[in-house]
């Protein structure tokens, strides 16, 4: 019985404004905002949007590198 009125009060909390989720948590945010309940769910976004930076980062320095000592070799195998 507490079950079924617990998912009931779920129900009018989505009827009582109109509202978005929070793009990090889901929980209920109001419709005319960032999209994001709070500030640790703003920066855990940023940090994951840098990490995936850093990510692309690390591959473009281990492509230069390997470029880098592709000519090398290319360099010092003619004389
Ligand atoms: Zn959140």
């Amino acid at each position: 019985m507490s079950q079924s009125r617990k998912r009931y009060a779920d129900a009018s909390a989505e009827k009582i404004f109109p509202h978005k989720h929070c793009s990090t948590c889901s929980k209920i945010v109001p419709e005319f905002g960032d999209g994001y309940c709070s500030a640790q769910c703003r920066g855990y976004e940023k940090q994951k949007s840098s990490k995936d930076k850093r990510k692309w980062l690390t591959w473009i320095i281990v492509g230069v590198t390997i470029a880098f000592v592709f000519v090398l070799v290319l360099v010092l195998g003619n004389p």
